[in-house]
């Protein structure tokens, strides 16, 4: 038997969050004023994932329903690609869906 406290730990190394900022990744001034501008159009004024759920809840979160990684991806800016989410909904919808499928290959 050896004494504890051998000091030696699992082959896994942590690795940094090395994501971006928000701001890098270019949910900037852009960003904050397009979301300002979709969400108080009438259509938008409601979470979309509410609505479908029944529920009537303020859309608070613009989303990209297909996930992109920055805004240099075309899909950033495409309107067809926004939804207006409440904060709760997008939190969910982040940390299921956009997870698993994060880079979508062809
Ligand atoms: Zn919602």
């Amino acid at each position: 038997m050896r004494a504890a406290g051998s000091g030696r730990r699992a082959g896994t190394r942590r690795r940094p969050d090395r994501r971006p900022t928000a701001a890098a990744r270019g949910y900037g001034s852009r960003w904050s004023r397009y979301r300002r501008t979709l969400l108080s159009r009438p259509e938008n004024a409601l979470c979309g994932r509410c609505r479908a759920a029944g529920r009537t809840r303020a859309a608070t979160d613009v989303d990209h329903i297909d996930p992109v990684e920055s805004a240099e991806d075309p899909r950033f800016w495409d309107p067809d690609n926004h939804q207006a989410l409440c904060h709760r909904c997008h939190s969910i919808k982040t940390n299921t869906t956009d997870r698993d499928k994060g880079r979508r290959k062809r």
